[in-house]
């Protein structure tokens, strides 16, 4: 018998309090016995996925085939966009897995996320040109493009390593004008358009950023995850078991695969949401869709938090049935807050109230509000860990990688700094696969990893479209 059975936590709040917390411990603890159910039908998706275009999980062929060697050399961009921020790197690839890198981070104004494409591309046009400009190295003769890798961190239908159109947005963008159109194409324009001599050489998602950043210094990772503002996971996978490639010649054994894994159970058949999950998805931007997404990563947990302290609120458990207009915000509660809420150690749980009182201007707070909170909060975290190691998982059983030892990069907000995070991952792949095989699996931190894995794939892209016009 693996199966831990988690304690529900014991308050010194009033009775209805402790109830309260009984019920959220039901409502957000997934048993093994569910994490199982939930990793035979994540892999049924994968499969799916590979099988033919249209399915739940898109499994998208990135066109990423080799694997770096670690002695790649030379000046590349690199753009990310798609998280908190926009930047803008120049890195330098030395060999022998060593690189320098100097960045510059931009603030991508919430207008414009949900404005025009045309405007958002101008906008990171001008970016790219205020970088290269600034900070670049004079590396560049005055005919010469510079080669660029764009991280561009949604999901794309990709046609080629610099190619592909937009499915859909995440994360609280929402652009017109985007939907099925080329992104390369749009932002290659506004280079144009600005005079600007920067080739997008390679579109790349951020997961497949991470993976061959890690890559380029352990050569047996096998998995890049993304656990931040969104959510998602690359990997290897063999070529004859992407069964809806099309892609004419073939001279690879293996390809990166964008999983998109954030859109997994669009159908409601095993995630266990809550009705606080429900009141999230009915009051985004992108109701019914990502709903993997929408119970695991950086954007939603606090908002799930936010939903659930509501709710006692209402029913007079917390706070004697008061709020605050800063409470009654959608967003209202940040994901951050829940790290310092679930960090509190102290008897009285000052840091909490701090949050609560201050921060979120609720009048007054017993010991029992607080406590209930920090349940809420541990609760969250702990099912979106638990559903991260549901998605890995998966897999890794379908590429049977748990008979060796087996590296996953991972970056993101969540991962990196919701405590206990990565113990919770650890603990449901334990109960899932027992602890010898979970022993072979590593996590490593990857941070901002993607843009140095943009400017990698940029560098293979670039030198293979030389050989092929020699
Ligand atoms: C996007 C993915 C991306 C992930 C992490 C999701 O919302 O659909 O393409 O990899 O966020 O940034
Ligand atoms: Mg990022």
């Amino acid at each position: 018998e693996t199966s831990v059975e988690h304690l529900i936590p014991q308050i010194s709040g009033t009775k209805d309090q402790q109830q309260a917390v009984n019920q959220i411990h039901d409502q957000f603890n997934i048993t093994t016995e569910k994490a199982t159910s939930i990793v035979e039908q994540f892999i049924e998706e994968m499969q799916k996925g590979l099988d033919h275009e249209g399915a739940t999980v898109p499994m998208i062929p990135s066109f990423v085939t080799g694997r770096p060697t670690g002695d790649e050399k030379g000046k590349y961009l690199a753009l990310d966009l798609g998280g908190t921020n926009l930047r803008v790197c120049e890195f330098e690839l030395k060999g022998g897995g060593l690189f320098t890198v100097h960045q510059q981070k931009y603030v991508v104004a919430e207008e414009l996320k949900t404005g025009e494409m045309r405007h958002l591309c101008d906008f990171i046009a001008d970016c790219v040109d205020n970088f290269v400009c600034e900070y670049g190295s004079d590396h560049a003769q005055a005919d010469e493009h510079l080669q660029l890798g764009f991280t561009f961190s949604f999901a794309v239908n990709q046609t080629d390593i610099n190619r592909g159109t937009l499915m859909h947005w995440t994360k609280g963008f929402n652009c017109s004008g985007a939907i099925n159109k080329d992104v390369v194409i749009m932002l290659q324009d506004a280079f144009m358009r600005k005079n600007i001599h920067v080739n997008i050489a390679a579109l790349v998602n951020d997961t497949v950023g991470t993976l061959m950043a890690n890559a380029y210094r352990h050569p047996d990772t096998s998995m890049g995850i993304i656990l931040g503002t969104g959510t998602n996971a690359a990997y290897y996978e063999k070529l004859t078991n992407i069964k809806k490639w099309r892609g004419g010649e073939q001279v690879f054994e293996e390809m990166v695969i964008n999983m998109e894994w954030g859109a997994f159970d669009r159908e409601r058949r095993v995630l266990p949401l809550t009705m606080y999950d429900n009141k999230l998805d009915r009051e985004s931007i992108n109701p019914r869709e990502q709903l993997f997404e929408k119970m695991m990563s950086g954007m939603y947990l606090g908002e799930i938090s936010r939903n659930a302290i509501l709710h006692f609120v209402d029913h007079r458990v917390l706070f004697c049935g008061l709020s605050s207009p800063e409470l009654n915000k959608q967003w209202g509660f940040e994901t951050s807050y829940m790290s310092t809420v679930v960090d509190d150690n102290s008897a009285d749980l000052e840091q909490v109230r701090h949050i609560l009182e201050e921060t979120l201007q609720i009048p007054a707070t017993t010991l029992g509000d607080r406590q209930v909170v920090q349940v809420i909060c541990k609760a969250v975290g702990r099912r979106a860990a638990r559903l991260a190691a549901c998605g890995i998982a998966g897999v890794l059983a379908h590429t049977k990688e748990l008979d060796n030892e087996s590296a996953v990069a991972i970056d993101g907000s969540v991962y990196e700094f919701f405590p206990h995070f990565e113990k919770h991952m650890m603990e449901a792949l334990e109960e899932l696969f027992g602890d010898q095989a979970t022993k072979r699996i590593k996590f490593s931190l990857a941070r901002d990893g993607s843009g140095f894995g943009a400017a990698m794939i940029a560098m293979m892209a670039h030198k293979a479209a030389l050989a092929k016009s020699k």
